[in-house]
Formats: C-alpha cells, sequence, structure tokens
C-alpha cells in the first residue's frame, strides 16, 4: 500500500506542487534555512512578496549573517513578526561561525532550530532521509490514521510510518503541499486528494485532531508616553524578553499628568496578549532613563515593533495637523 501511496502523492506534486518556490529551486543551505525560519509562522505569500528576497539581498551569505550588527538583523525582520527567529538566526550564524552543519543531529543544536526544522533543511539541502512534522504535515497524519488526540511523540511514529526514505526531498515538499492546499483546516478537499484511497479520517475529517481549548488572550492595558524635545522623541531599546532588540516608546500603567495631550488610540494584536494603549504626547526636557533622542527622520531607520509603528503614524499626523 505505501509504494502505492508514495505514487499517487508524487502524481499528485508533478501536476500540482508549487515548485518554482524559490527555496525549491536552489540548493543553497543558507537560502534554505532562511525560508524555512521565515516560514515557521507567516504564509508562503507574505514570505515570498515581501521578505525572502530583501533579507538575503542584506545577508548574502551566513557569514554576511553572523557578521551583521543584530540591529540590523531587527530592522530587515521588521513587519515579519516573531522577532525571536531574527535573533536566533543571528545568534546560530555566529555560533557555526558562518559554516551551516550538514546533518540533522547538529542543526538541531543551534537556536531557533527544533526537530522538524532541523529534518526541514537537512532533507531539503542535503537530501538526508528524515521526515518533517510540521503544522501541515501534523494535520494530514492526524487525519490520515484517525488520531484526535494531539500527541507529540506519537506523531513522529506516524511520519516516520508514511515516510518514503528514497525521496525525502519530494516526499516532503509534496507533503507540505498538501497540507497547504489541499487537506486544509476548515475544508479539506478529500475528493482531490491522492490519499483519498486510504485515508482513514476521509469521512469526518474536521474531527482530527482535537480542538484545542481555546482561552481568550488577555488585553493589556497601557498609556504610551511620547516624549518630546523639540523635534526629537524618546525611544528605548527593549532588553525584555518580549520584543527584545526593538525599539519602542514609554508605556505606563499609570498616566502621571491628566492634562497630556492626547494623540488617540492604538490596539495591537500579539500571539499573547492584546495591547490597548491611549498615546499621550509629554513635552519633556529630561529623558526618562536609558530612553535615547531621535529625529522623526532617525526613528525610521530604528527596528520598531507594530504598535510602535501605530504610534508613529499619530505623531506624523500630529505634526500634519499642526503645521498645517
Ligand atoms: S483524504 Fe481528506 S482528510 Fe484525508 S488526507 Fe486527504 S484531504 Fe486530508
Amino acid at each position: 500500500m505505501i509504494p502505492l501511496l508514495h505514487q499517487s502523492l508524487y502524481y499528485w506534486y508533478s501536476q500540482n506542487g508549487r515548485h518554482t518556490l524559490p527555496w525549491r529551486t536552489t540548493n543553497n543551505p543558507y537560502h534554505i534555512y532562511v525560508s524555512e525560519i521565515m516560514l515557521q509562522q507567516t504564509q508562503v505569500k507574505t514570505v515570498l512578496e515581501r521578505f525572502y528576497f530583501p533579507f538575503l539581498e542584506r545577508f548574502p551569505t551566513l557569514s554576511d549573517l553572523a557578521n551583521a550588527d543584530v540591529d540590523d538583523v531587527l530592522k530587515k525582520w521588521e513587519g515579519l513578526g516573531y522577532y525571536t527567529r531574527a535573533r536566533n538566526l543571528h545568534a546560530a550564524a555566529q555560533q557555526c561561525n558562518g559554516i551551516l552543519p550538514t546533518n540533522a543531529n547538529d542543526l538541531i543544536k543551534l537556536p531557533g532550530i527544533g526537530q522538524s526544522t532541523a529534518h526541514a533543511i537537512s532533507a531539503f539541502a542535503y537530501r538526508e532521509s528524515l521526515p518533517i512534522l510540521d503544522a501541515n504535515v501534523k494535520r494530514i497524519l492526524h487525519r490520515y490514521f484517525a488520531v484526535r488526540e494531539r500527541n507529540e511523540k506519537k506523531l513522529w511514529g506516524y511520519a516516520y510510518t508514511l515516510f518514503d526514505p528514497n525521496s525525502p526531498f519530494e516526499y516532503n515538499q509534496a507533503m507540505m503541499d498538501i497540507g497547504a492546499t489541499i487537506c486544509t483546516p476548515k475544508k479539506p478537499l478529500c475528493a482531490c486528494c491522492p490519499f483519498e484511497k486510504w485515508c482513514q479520517g476521509k469521512t469526518s475529517p474536521l474531527d482530527y485532531p482535537m480542538a484545542k481549548v481555546t482561552t481568550q488572550k488577555p488585553i493589556r492595558i497601557r498609556n504610551i508616553l511620547v516624549y518630546q524635545k523639540g523635534e526629537s522623541y524618546a525611544l528605548i531599546q527593549r532588553r525584555t524578553q518580549f520584543l527584545s532588540g526593538l525599539w519602542g516608546f514609554y508605556e505606563s500603567e499609570e498616566l502621571p499628568d491628566e492634562s497630556l495631550k492626547f494623540l488617540g488610540e492604538i490596539t495591537q494584536h500579539y500571539s499573547h496578549f492584546t495591547l490597548q494603549a491611549d498615546v499621550y504626547l509629554i513635552e519633556e526636557e529630561r529623558l526618562p532613563e536609558g530612553f535615547e533622542w531621535f529625529s522623526t527622520e532617525e526613528i525610521t531607520k530604528l527596528s520598531l515593533g507594530r504598535a510602535d509603528h501605530k504610534v508613529i503614524a499619530q505623531i506624523v499626523q500630529d505634526q500634519k495637523k499642526y503645521h498645517r
């Protein structure tokens, strides 16, 4: 059955696969590595249209990345979110002195590379015979084997059961494409699926895997105080774990002075909370501790999170009103 299933899979892939994606038409391990990290939490379209090529243009080799300032790496990552990925890429490039390991066992020792990513890089760049287990593949396996329980260890077992060790590149790419285009989370197209004949979950695919218990994200209420001195504004480079390395404005739970100029409200959804903030302008000569003054021109060269970009937009809008 397995060889037949693989035949069916490869036929489907030859007709429908996304063969022209640039990270599939290269053997450059570094390019494959960058694509795998970018694609971890971001859709193919976004990575392809806005981030993959500019990043590689700025950091053409792993050595260039290792020698770059982490602030430059974060700036190039701006808008892609989940900035830990960028910091880990940079740290990994330094850790391996610009030479990427050539097998999954060593790749997994680098920061930001888990088992599935290590397998993906190694299977795609070096044809190492290993299956991957990303979110798309997990969903297929849950349905194919009619397994509701979310158990990573058991899923790895299923991943190896279905895997074709003779064609790690094609097999894994095809699985990713089926997960992305056929066995989708909400509307699986079983009638078009190369696994349809053998799939144990096809009569009720939405039952697999069991639904996650969703908890409502907490809402964090804050005031953002934009310190202003003439044409300059105060920002700090964050050293906290969340958004570490990115620059931002002063955030406070308290509003120190009710008479501050109100600029507007912002809302920003993060993976684990939602930020709702009122933005105020505070004209002040003294900098808060750890902050630095920047002109709006200089701010555009800093790497900022999305919330702080929204604050900038409000400052610019206010400036326009003022100069009208
Ligand atoms: S037959 Fe349906 S449920 Fe099974 S793998 Fe294909 S798309 Fe998913």
